[in-house]
């Protein structure tokens, strides 16, 4: 695979005939929801068609973070902040988490205000989220100041699902990897198992955690599923000294890497690839597309052609689409990179030296109000959705796996689940977009 290396994850040889629970995706999602179903003491089988964590979970910039988080995904957040302190200890494994504070800048008075507001979100969670003043901030020329949270943090997404899948593992779950999902079978209206590209298992409940494939697979299921593709691309750096916190401006993002390098990429630059599902939820992404069109660049290429090809429909005894693509792997956008470079050297001299060792992309799953969709589908009892993290589901996603096995279990939930049911982008729900993607 020409992304990130990620740490390789062995998958099981043998394929259950009969589980609790089908997981569906190897991401943060996936493998989080399938440690948490196998803790409760369930019988678990992860199918990925590809390898853990090889699309968006290895892709992503490894920020763990509660700060400027849309307020429905605070007390989420505030969960997984807990988790990620603990998961070196309960996976047995390295993922790399560090808290070293993460950084907001603020380039007009005006975004300073809404900063300094969005603080009200995170009272009473004992958090040290604070504004700075400019001069704190480093080099960047005429901010107004940062909004920063010293608890946020980091961890390896090139560790962290492959840590969490294995663990899983050592507690029972079956990991299987080359295993696409072909789709569900249900009988008398609900789920009874899935078939696989090697063979059918037969489960109660199914959990769909396919990251930017979640909305094929639903359709397949004749479930309506909004969501769009978005494109952002990232560079890491050989090992450098420099700044230890994460930072966001106008321009440019980075984070330390525990390599000693960097990862980089630009927030502010992100690519839509115009494809016919795009018109066919114009309406629904229109909020998202108004809130944050300067920082997207749509572009009409191949994409369009190819996603037309794809069939939407199927039947589950010969090769589907998740067969044929085991890598989602996009090209890069060198020019955003370059630009990017120019930013941050601009404003922290000392990346002026920076060599730069691999760049790569990876498509963001969007849905139409940046907002993770963890639900069941109600009109088919057994099935499950947890997708659609927007660009954020990597720190918020250990604890998206236990609202997601609290949800299949019937426990009584971690957080509210309202605000990520499916439904809302169905029932006549005002779809409110706070953050964008
Ligand atoms: C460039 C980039 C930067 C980001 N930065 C951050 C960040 O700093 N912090 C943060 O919190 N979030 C970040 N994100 C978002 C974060 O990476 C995602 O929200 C998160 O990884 C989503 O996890 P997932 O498990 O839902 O999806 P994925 O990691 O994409 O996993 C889905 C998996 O499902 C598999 N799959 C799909 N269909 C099937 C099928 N039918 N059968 C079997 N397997 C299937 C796929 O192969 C894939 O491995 C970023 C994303 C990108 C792309």
């Amino acid at each position: 695979m020409p992304g990130p290396l990620v740490v390789p994850v062995q998958g099981d040889e043998t394929v259950p005939r009969d589980v609790d629970v089908v997981v569906i995706g190897g991401g943060i999602i996936g493998v989080s929801t399938a440690l948490e179903l196998a803790d409760d003491g369930l019988r678990v089988a992860l199918c990925e068609k590809g390898g853990i964590g090889h699309e968006q979970s290895s892709r992503n910039w490894g920020w763990v973070r509660i700060t400027r988080r849309d307020p429905r995904e605070v007390a989420l957040m505030s969960h997984a902040m807990r988790l990620w302190a603990g998961m070196g200890a309960r996976t047995g494994r390295d993922t790399g988490y560090v808290r070293s504070g993460i950084m907001f800048t603020c380039p007009t008075d005006r975004s300073y205000a809404e900063h300094e507001a969005w603080i009200d979100n995170v009272r009473g969670l004992g958090l040290g989220t604070r504004m700075v003043p400019g001069a704190a901030v480093g080099g960047i020329d005429g901010v107004k100041g940062a909004l920063f949270t010293p608890e946020d943090g980091r961890a390896e997404p090139q560790k962290a699902a492959p840590a969490i899948a294995e663990a899983a593992r050592d507690r029972g779950a079956h990991i299987l990897t080359g295993c696409a999902g072909r789709g569900i079978e249900t009988s008398a209206g609900a789920v009874s198992g899935v078939v696989t590209e090697r063979g059918r298992i037969g489960c109660r409940a199914v959990v769909l955690a396919g990251g930017a494939w979640s909305n094929l697979f639903a359709g397949n299921a004749g479930v309506d599923l909004p969501q769009l593709r978005v494109l952002n691309s990232v560079l890491r750096t050989e090992p450098l000294a420099g700044p230890e916190h994460t930072v966001w401006a106008m321009g440019f993002a980075f984070r330390k890497r525990q390599d000693g390098g960097y990862t980089i990429a630009s927030g502010h630059e992100n690519v839509v690839n115009i494809v016919p599902k795009t018109f066919r939820y114009a309406r629904a992404f229109l909020p998202a597309l108004r809130h944050e069109w300067r920082s997207l660049k749509l572009r009409i290429g191949a994409d369009f052609i190819a996603e037309a090809r794809i069939p939407k429909r199927w039947s589950l005894d010969a090769p589907t689409p998740f067969e044929a693509v085991r890598v989602l792997d996009p090209a890069p956008d060198r020019a955003i990179l370059d630009r990017v470079m120019r930013n941050l050297a601009r404003d922290f001299p000392v990346f002026a030296q920076a060599r730069v060792a691999q760049r790569w992309a990876g498509y963001i799953d969007a849905t139409p109000d940046a907002v993770p969709v963890i639900s069941p589908v109600d009109h088919v009892p057994g099935f499950f959705i947890a997708t659609g993290f927007s660009g954020h589901g990597f720190g918020i996603g250990p604890a998206a796996g236990r609202l997601m096995a609290d949800l299949v279990t019937g426990r009584a939930p971690l957080v509210d689940p309202a605000d990520f049911r499916l439904s809302r982008f169905t029932d006549g729900s005002k779809i409110k977009v706070v953050t964008g993607f």
